[in-house]
């Protein structure tokens, strides 16, 4: 299953931006977002974190060092990892639980990215996380499931393409459906 996610490692460096603060983590929730983002691939998301491109501002609930961090960034072609699933990233709720405890999985949406193939490469990688960390299908969560304090509305349309009128519905059960085939089909 690995083998088919094409995982490949390019890190943030510990101590730089994203990774300024090293914040130990047990991940016990799986946080499933898109980028938004429509011209960058998970390539250039990955030169991006560790350009220190993405600033968030520091604000009284908002994000806790300056730069957005999460685990990994998916596309049609590849899986990318910025960050060990140890350490707690910025991709959700600021200081909530979405942050502290769980890892964190963009989905890239730029022009030309085949959307069917990075959603059933996010389930592999999903499947694969799930194995590794002890984590149960009903922790694996939209973005929309962290409510963001300070922000209206608090519960995010994330990731939108995977919502119904902006909520968990009937294309998120059917991804949670191929995250549970993927899982069924590993060994061990
Ligand atoms: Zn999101």
């Amino acid at each position: 299953m690995l083998r088919q996610v094409n995982l490949q490692t390019d890190m943030v460096r510990r101590g730089t931006y994203g990774r300024r603060v090293v914040r130990p983590m047990i991940p016990r929730y799986i946080t499933i977002h898109s980028t938004q983002n429509y011209t960058a691939g998970a390539r250039q998301h990955s030169l991006a974190l560790k350009n220190g491109a993405l600033r968030s501002p520091k604000t009284r609930y908002g994000n806790r060092i300056g730069f957005l961090i999460w685990h990994f960034t998916i596309d049609q072609g590849v899986a990318i990892q910025h960050m060990p699933t140890t350490e707690q990233g910025e991709h959700a709720d600021f200081g909530g639980p979405g942050n502290r405890l769980s890892i964190g999985i963009e989905m890239c949406e730029n022009r030309g990215n085949n959307r069917s193939a990075t959603t059933e490469r996010t389930a592999k990688l999903t499947a694969v996380l799930m194995k590794k960390n002890r984590i149960p299908l009903q922790n694996v969560v939209p973005h929309y499931h962290w409510p963001r304090r300070g922000k209206s509305p608090a519960n995010k349309n994330c990731p939108h393409f995977l919502m119904d009128g902006g909520r968990p519905g009937s294309k998120w059960r059917g991804f949670l459906g191929r995250v549970s085939y993927y899982y069924r089909r590993m060994d061990g």
